[in-house]
Formats: structure tokens, sequence, C-alpha cells
């Protein structure tokens, strides 16, 4: 059998070729995403590996498909850059990748606890010699309410972990299969809305997710809400997340991911003239903290996704029962 790996970053590579030789596949290693250009590199696979930035549209699989290329196998949990129903139609199968939620999760948890005590603003401060105390006065956790929306693996890690801090804890999920232990209250998404003092968002993005976080949601919000994104940039209209910070009805923000991402984030874009307005208007509020897509990047998630890139085309290509088989 033979995988070409897309989209390879250093720190992947001895990952990808110890599960490759773990499974006797012969792989080929390309740095960047998969597109029409270097689409030849795949020639002769049974099966590529990507991340997310290769942008799996209609086109680009009916020339996987083309080449006789069986599986699409993404090292990420979110399968969103693939157009399902084009691999669907094509005959081509598409696996996500797997790995623990706890990183996900303890970053999120992170996310909360940095907007909650201004940690951006005291960083900021302390690197210039300012120490004061004005704006910095936080808030206790445990005499908050966090509305997490989306239960799956990561949202209930999250709930888990904020346990410990004794807060209460308000969900909304599509499936509400939560471990009664977790002490999570279901509810709508309205109930949720009006009663949390932070939100945070574990849910896919998909066309029934797709900017979920609007102007009309956020004015059901709390004034002050702590909105948290570790989730998918689309799932937040962006123009009314800043509307929302200029008014001051949104307290604060945390976001890992914002839309128009791609392209930008995991690459070093310094001396670049960066086409993004909104990323860097919302850079520069002192209560919106933005990293650059890193919630998911732990030693443990690395060596998993690269193991999932391998064995999910192994297990698609021998018709093995797979959990993570999209299609
Ligand atoms: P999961 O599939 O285990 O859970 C998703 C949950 O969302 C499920 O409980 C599902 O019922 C719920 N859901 C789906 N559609 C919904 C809807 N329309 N309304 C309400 N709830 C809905 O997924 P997961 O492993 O918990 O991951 C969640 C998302 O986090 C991924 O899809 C991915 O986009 C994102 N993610 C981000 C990073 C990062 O580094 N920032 C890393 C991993 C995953």
């Amino acid at each position: 059998m033979k995988i070409t790996a897309y989209e390879v970053r250093p720190d992947e590579k001895d990952y990808l070729l110890a599960a490759a030789q773990q499974e006797q596949i012969e792989i080929t290693l390309v740095q960047g995403p998969m597109t029409q250009d270097n689409i030849d590199r795949a020639e002769g696979a049974d099966g590529i590996t990507i991340l997310g930035d290769t942008k799996m549209d209609a086109a680009l699989i009916e020339e996987t498909a083309k080449r006789r290329i069986r599986v699409v196998a993404t090292r990420t949990i979110g399968y969103d850059h693939i157009d399902m129903n084009a691999a669907k139609s094509n005959g081509v199968h598409v696996c996500n990748g797997y790995y623990d939620p706890d990183g996900v999760a303890e970053y999120t948890v992170m996310l909360i606890l940095m907007s909650l005590r201004n940690y951006k603003q005291a960083l900021f401060r302390g690197n210039a010699n300012d120490y004061s105390l004005g704006g910095l006065i936080g808030r206790e956790l445990r005499n908050l309410t966090v509305g997490i929306i989306g239960t799956g693996k990561i949202g209930q890690k999250v709930a888990q972990n904020l346990q410990g801090f004794g807060c209460r804890i308000l969900a909304y999920s599509r499936r509400q299969n939560a471990d009664p232990a977790l002490g999570i209250e279901y509810c709508s998404l309205e109930e949720l809305y009006a009663k949390s003092d932070i939100i945070s968002l574990h849910t896919p993005l998909s066309n029934q997710t797709r900017y979920m976080i609007d102007k009309k949601a956020i004015d059901q919000m709390k004034d002050g809400v702590i909105l948290i994104n570790c989730a998918r940039g689309e799932l937040m209209r962006v123009d009314d997340i800043i509307e929302g910070i200029e008014t001051r009805k949104i307290g604060a923000l945390g976001l890992d991911v914002i839309e128009h991402e791609e392209g930008i984030y995991h690459m070093d874009r310094r001396s670049d003239i960066l086409a993004n307005r909104n990323m860097a208007y919302l850079r520069q509020f002192p209560n919106v903290t933005m990293t650059q897509h890193i919630a998911f990047y732990t030693e443990e998630a690395v060596k998993s996704m690269a193991e999932s890139g391998i064995v999910n085309v192994v297990k698609c290509l021998k018709k093995q029962d797979n959990p993570n088989l999209i299609c």
C-alpha cells in the first residue's frame, strides 16, 4: 500500500514515518497542502492524508478519484475542509483524525481563566513596567455559570475539568449524552444564552452551526458575557462579535480560531501584508485574547494525529471497522 502525506510539519515527520513502518506502508511526505498543482505527488497512492489547509473541494476530489486514490484521511478532528457530497458521489472514502480531547479542553479552560483575570492586559502592562491595578479586577469561576455548546468529546472534557472550580455548567447539544456525573444541566439555546456568564463553543462547523454566534444570538446574552471559541472560526460572525466588543455587550473574547485563518496561522507572516482586517482589528482590543489555532498542539495529540492519518487509510482499504470513517 502507498500513502502520500500532505502538509507534513517537521514535528510530525518522525511519527508519520514510524506509523508507516509499523503498518508496512510506502509513504511520500509533502510539505504543503494538496492542490491541483502537486496532486501528482500522490500518483499511484492508495490513500492520502491531509490537514486543514487542504481545501478538498469538488474539483480536487474528482482529480483524486480519477487517480484511483480511494481514501482521504484528514489528521484533524474537524472535516469541514472536505466536500463530503463530492467524496460520496465520487466513491472516495473520508476519515477524520483521532486524539484525546484533553489538550483542547485544557486550553479552553486556560482561555476562560485568562479572560476572567484580564491576563492579556496584566502581561502587556508588566512587560512595560506598568504595575497598576486599574481595570484588572477579575471574577471567580465558582460564582459563575458556564454554557457549553456541543457536549461531544471536547465539550464533556471541558465540563469535567471545570467541575473542580465549582461553577454551574449549562449545555446545549444536538446529542445530550454527557455522563450525568459531570453535573451538566442541558437546556435550550435561548436559556443558555440568557443565563451563562461564559459561553464556550465545541460543535463541528456545519451548515447548521455556521455563524450561529451572530448579532441575534449576542443580543440574547448577558451583558459582559465572555465568549470562548476553540472550535472553528466560522461558528462566529466576526463583524457581529466586533460590534459586541465595541458596545461592551461582550466582556471578553478568547479565540483560538478565526474565520479566514487559513494561510496565516501556523506560518511566520511577520514581513507580509496580511489581508485580514478583522483579525488585526480584534487583536488590538485589551479584552480579546487570540492564539493561532494551537489548542490541539501537544506532543500527545500530534503523535496520535500522525498515526491516525496512516491507520485510517489502512483500516479503510482493509475494510475493517473504523469509528473514524465518515463516508
Ligand atoms: P464531537 O463530534 O465529539 O462533538 C461534537 C458535539 O457537537 C456533539 O455532541 C454533537 O451532538 C454536537 N453538535 C453537532 N452539531 C450541533 C448543532 N447543530 N447544534 C448543537 N450541537 C451540535 O467533536 P469534538 O471532538 O468534541 O470536537 C468538536 C470540534 O472542535 C471539532 O469539530 C473541531 O472543529 C474543533 N476542534 C478544534 C481544535 C483546535 O485546535 N482549536 C482541535 C480539535 C477539534
